[in-house]
């Protein structure tokens, strides 16, 4: 067991340092500077001075109407913390030193007595060829924006498109977030944000080899799929992807398909410079933790939300990459690295999804509140409302209360 370094006399603590400020991060700075009553300083690191809302980053249709500005996706970290002394500084972290408990970034290095690694998740390509080069992805903002202009200038000259083409979108992943992004390109009104003379776009969710909307409750996945086929998105399932060009996605059985903009949705994997952590990782890269969220082996070191590999030895579930479990572990990890900081006993990581609620389009949605299937405008608007709330809370300074 690595213990925390011990501070020669005379010399200042190393803060508790976060990094990454998304749905954990920003969670777990709130609480341990809450619950320390700000005695334990606290170093936010991200690579952007905004927390963005990545759970709505599908919206595509928003974002190519919103021009250059991101403001109802992002909220400042100056804002967040504005009354706190939880220090905030910007910068992207090239690599992390547990023996020396050092984190060096492109700005310089920043030591730490306690550490939470909150650095989220990127796209997973499993090697396919041309899935890096080829295809765009709604995972971070910056590629939301840039899909959400491709899709408006395509839009913008499709009536110029040979006979009676209609622009076609090729989305791989049938989770979620490829289902709300489908759902989203299928219904936005393109004539009123490119062209009055834009054609309806063709678009196509591919499943792979996973079922669509892997487990979700049968009811919904019927539903999702009914409200899908009324919006004109062809569910395509079965058939993995084997190959990406520019216009051309390739499957397994040696079909291809045109495609004018492909977005993969297919997978996430932990971040490089977690990756290459020496600490036991699991799928796609992830830190194996603790029940308490502690990296094994590394006194006061916590991985948290998507970087995190833990299975409920209830259940023995995996613990989803979703928002709303980084919230979840952010509330226990908070707990824990104040405990750690104050030589007291930790608590276990208890996970139990409350909901889960995909957005359809045009004021639908389908999903489940505590396992009981729940859907139509009911289901949107709730989503909705939990969005909403996440938003305000945090800009106003609160600890993030609710649940996405
Ligand atoms: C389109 C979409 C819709 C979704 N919808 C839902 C939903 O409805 N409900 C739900 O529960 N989940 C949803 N999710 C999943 C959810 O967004 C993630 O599980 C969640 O963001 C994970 O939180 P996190 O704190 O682990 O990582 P993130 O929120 O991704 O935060 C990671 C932070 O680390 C920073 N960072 C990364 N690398 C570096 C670096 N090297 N240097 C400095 N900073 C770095 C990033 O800038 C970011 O701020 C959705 C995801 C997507 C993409």
């Amino acid at each position: 067991m690595v213990a925390a370094a011990s501070v020669p006399p005379g010399a200042e603590t190393p803060p508790a340092v976060v990094l990454g400020a998304g749905y954990a991060g920003l969670t777990i700075a709130h609480e341990v500077y809450r619950r320390s009553k700000g005695t334990i300083p606290v170093v936010l690191i991200d690579r952007n001075p905004v927390h963005v809302l990545r759970t709505e980053l599908y919206e595509v249709g928003r974002l190519a109407s919103s021009g250059d500005s991101d403001a109802a996706w992002v909220v400042p970290l100056a804002q967040v913390f504005d009354r706190t002394s939880v220090t905030i500084r910007q910068g992207i972290v090239q690599s992390i030193d547990l023996a020396t408990r050092t984190v060096l970034l492109d700005s310089g290095e920043q030591r730490f007595r306690s550490l939470a690694i909150c650095l989220g998740s990127v796209a997973a390509y499993y090697g396919i060829p041309g899935a890096a080069e080829h295809t765009h992805q709604v995972y971070r903002l910056s590629g939301a924006k840039r899909l959400a202009a491709a899709i408006r200038d395509i839009e913008r000259t499709s009536n110029a498109l040979p006979g009676e083409r209609c622009p076609r979108f090729l989305i791989v992943g049938g989770g979620s977030t490829g289902t709300e992004l489908a759902a989203e390109i299928a219904t936005t009104d393109w004539k009123a944000i490119a062209d009055p003379a834009a054609r309806p776009p063709a678009v196509f969710l591919l499943t792979g080899s996973l079922p669509f909307l892997a487990g979700f409750p049968p009811s919904i996945i019927e539903r999702a799929r009914k409200v899908l086929a009324r919006s004109g998105v062809t569910i395509i399932p079965g058939l993995n992807v084997t190959r990406v060009e520019p216009s051309r996605v390739y499957l397994e059985d040696g079909s291809a398909l045109a495609s004018d903009a492909t977005v993969w949705c297919a997978g996430l994997e932990a971040p490089h410079v977690v990756r290459r952590l020496p600490v036991p990782h699991g799928k796609g890269g992830r830190i194996v933790v603790e029940q308490t969220l502690e990296v094994p082996g590394h006194t006061g070191v916590f991985a948290v939300g998507d970087v995190a590999d833990l299975r409920d030895p209830r259940t023995g579930a995996q613990v989803p990459a979703t928002a709303q479990a980084a919230l979840a572990g952010a509330g226990t990890t908070a707990r824990n690295l104040v405990a750690r900081w104050n030589d007291r006993p930790l608590v276990k990581f208890r996970y139990e999804e409350r909901r889960v609620v995909v957005a359809l389009g045009l004021g639908q949605a389908a999903g489940a509140v505590r396992k009981v299937p729940i859907w139509g405008s009911p289901a949107a608007l709730l989503k909705q409302i939990i969005q909403r709330n996440y938003a305000h809370s945090i800009e106003q300074g609160e600890t993030p209360s609710t649940l996405i």
